[in-house]
């Protein structure tokens, strides 16, 4: 019984993606950037944990708010078609360009492109996750948590000044280039590898969080506000990236603050059962 309702699932996801056309959003691009070597975990947050004596201090921490204005507005092309032959799930408009998976390992293509729509202060989204990263805020201010937005889209160009910014600490610090390179993308993702490249990501923590840190570190899981996210953010299409166990999956180390839009559906699929999308992509391939 169990089994054929998972196999009805799958079959139904096997739909989807081939409808949508999917597979051309998984391609590898990792030659685009130039210099970006193979890296064993990068890290596109600092974050308290490391231990990296040498880092310069005063820097801006991988988080810090950029000014992300440029948009380029395009059609999404957006399957609105609603078949369902044998699924069981009701229907859902799926656009599984939400799934697009950008890690240490897959860059963003070079022609990918976001219509971005503000999401709070100077942060914008993506508009296909925007309005449920809107919603989802304003649930949490229901229930009593004021959450802050610290990074939302992030151009290549961004990632590459804060990057570059980064290894110039470590060559300073007395790191030979290379070194400096690999040391550098624990604590920033290397230009094209950032998921907030695809405005689908966004970081944020609640307001009460900064009386105690003054940047992002693990021990955000603390807060009654993250208690919270981890709980509802599936209602809204989000999903916790980066979960402490597994790092070696995603390549990225634990980050409570990290939240990516996958659609609801998946959403809920890869909270319940404890995933992250890299093992959910390789499941529903
Ligand atoms: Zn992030």
């Amino acid at each position: 019984m169990m089994k054929r309702r998972i196999y009805a699932l799958f079959l139904a996801m096997v739909l989807i993606i081939s409808f949508c056309g999917c597979s051309e959003e998984e391609n590898e691009h990792e030659e685009i950037i130039s210099g970006g070597e193979i890296i064993l975990e990068p890290v596109e947050s600092s974050s308290s944990s490391s231990s990296e004596p040498e880092i310069p201090t005063g820097t801006e921490p991988a988080w810090v708010p950029e000014s992300s204005s440029e948009s380029s507005s395009e059609e999404i092309a957006e399957s609105s078609s609603a078949s369902s032959s044998e699924a069981e799930e009701p229907e859902e408009k799926t656009d599984c360009s939400v799934l697009i998976l950008v890690n240490p390992w897959n860059y963003i293509p070079e022609d990918y492109d976001v219509n971005l729509v503000n999401v709070q202060g100077k942060y914008n989204l993506d508009e296909k996750a925007a309005e449920s990263a809107k919603e989802l805020v304003a649930a949490a201010r229901k229930a009593g948590f004021d959450m802050v937005l610290c990074s939302a889209y992030r151009t290549v160009e961004k990632s590459a000044e804060l990057y570059s910014r980064k290894v110039n600490q470590f060559i300073n610090a007395g790191y030979d280039e290379a070194t400096a390179k690999i040391e550098a993308a624990k604590w920033v993702a290397p230009p094209g590898t950032s998921e907030h490249h695809t405005g689908l990501a966004m970081d944020l923590v609640s307001s009460d969080y900064w009386g105690y840190y003054s940047d992002l570190e693990h021990a955000y899981e603390n807060f009654d506000s993250f208690k919270w996210l981890y709980e509802h953010c599936a209602e809204f299409g989000f999903i916790l990236r980066y979960p402490k166990d597994k790092q070696d999956i995603t390549g990225i180390t634990y980050e409570p603050w990290h939240y990516r839009y996958v659609g609801k559906e998946a959403a809920q699929y890869i909270m319940e059962n404890g995933l992250c999308l890299e093992e959910y992509l390789e499941l529903i391939k």
